[in-house]
């Protein structure tokens, strides 16, 4: 199976910064480009599947139904446009619960290829963040950032682990990896 894992805030929506998390629908606001991304992945016989923290859940902040509703709305959106993602794996924990799901662990990319199994040497993780970076390369795949999130190429130097591809956008990089079939 030919799977691509996405990071979803920062990557698929607007990263809430200093809201720090999406707690409502009405905060989800997608990327430019994002939904054609996605839509170009499905197109490419790719499925999608999102490995995302939600530890606002955790932290009591919005509960799992709401996240919930969030998830079937961006559903709904992105099939109006054409495209869908297969499988949404959260990590709800907070840090302290010191659980394996949570990014930078891989616990969740595990998790998800026991429904979409692939061959993770060749699967691509695109992510907004250093965290996931981590791991995607604790997880043993190929990573990519891009710099719609959290990061920006200048803050290179200080990078605890460096990502196998950067690209500006979502859709530059479902560009490259389409391209490399
Ligand atoms: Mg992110």
């Amino acid at each position: 199976m030919r799977v691509v894992f996405l990071d979803r805030d920062g990557v698929i929506n607007k990263d809430p910064a200093g809201k720090m998390y999406v707690t409502k629908w009405k905060d989800f606001s997608f990327l430019p480009r994002a939904k054609r991304a996605v839509c170009l992945l499905c197109k490419n016989g790719f499925k999608v599947v999102l490995i995302s923290n939600q530890a606002g859940v955790g932290k009591g902040l919005f509960s799992k139904k709401k996240l919930a509703f969030i998830t079937d709305n961006m559903q709904k959106a992105l099939k109006k446009s054409g495209g869908r993602v297969h499988g949404v794996f959260y990590c709800t924990h907070r840090s302290e619960d010191d659980c394996n799901c949570r990014k930078p662990k891989a616990g969740l990319i595990h998790m998800a290829t026991k429904r979409f199994p692939c061959d993770l040497t060749k699967t691509y993780f695109i992510g907004d963040t250093i965290r996931d970076v981590m791991a995607a390369r604790q997880a043993g795949c190929r990573s990519i950032l891009i710099f719609t999130g959290k990061e920006k190429p200048s803050n290179k130097k200080n990078w605890e682990t460096q990502p196998k591809h950067t690209f500006s956008d979502l859709y530059e990089a479902v560009e490259f990896i389409v391209g490399k079939k």
